[in-house]
């Protein structure tokens, strides 16, 4: 099995998904937090999108198809890899489409959590507040905003196209809230 949690920045993809890998043992894979782990341990790869990720901007699809080609296999042994941050433009979906048909798979569903825009960057200051994560400030949520509807939005409608099952979860409330929305969801995408 392998899907993809989908949302703008400040949905709860990273928390919910971190949820799901505990309660189902599904492999989160996130590729801001790989990306984090790059920036804070200096390597090449970390220094190349360090200022990238700063400004809020979507590092190059090569890079970040890179970084997923080689962690792949490995996520989805076992239950099987749930896609946190990728895609996250429709030339890095068909890259991910590519991957999957060379194993004779393919993608198995979508949770797209739904926030209202105005939760959204309320969400993030206050995740400023907590965990101090540099690219949470106005102007720099401003520009994850823009990129998200400038290049992320269009994943939903290539993989709508194909007929991917999408569940869309209202991700309003608390986070336990949200979570129980989604493993309903997920409870029936695995029983068909
Ligand atoms: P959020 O969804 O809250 O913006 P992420 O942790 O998913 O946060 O991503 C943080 C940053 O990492 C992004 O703003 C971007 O610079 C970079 N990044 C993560 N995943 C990708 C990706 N698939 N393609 C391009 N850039 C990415």
């Amino acid at each position: 099995m392998i899907g993809i949690i989908f949302g703008p920045p400040g949905s709860g993809k990273g928390t919910q998904a971190a949820r799901l890998q505990e309660d189902l043992g599904i492999h989160h894979l996130s590729t801001g937090a790989i990306l984090r782990g790059e920036v804070a341990r200096g390597t090449a790869l970390g220094k190349e999108v360090g200022r990238i990720m700063a400004a809020g901007d979507l590092v190059p699809d090569d890079l970040i198809v890179d970084v997923v080609r080689a962690r792949l296999p490995e996520a989805e042994r076992g239950v099987g890899a749930l896609l946190d941050g990728f895609p996250r433009t429709v030339a890095q979906a068909q890259a991910l489409d590519r991957m999957l048909a060379d194993e004779g798979h393919r993608l198995s569903f979508i949770v797209a959590l739904d926030v209202p825009e105005e939760d959204l960057e309320a969400r993030l200051l206050h995740r400023a507040q907590v965990e101090g994560r540099t690219d949470d400030t106005r102007e720099v949520i401003a520009e994850r905003m823009h990129e998200y509807h400038k290049l992320t939005k269009a994943v939903l409608d290539h993989y709508r196209e194909q007929g991917v099952r999408i569940d869309t979860i209202d991700g309003t409330g608390t986070p336990d809230e949200v979570f129980e929305r989604i493993r309903a969801a997920v409870r029936g995408i695995s029983s068909g």
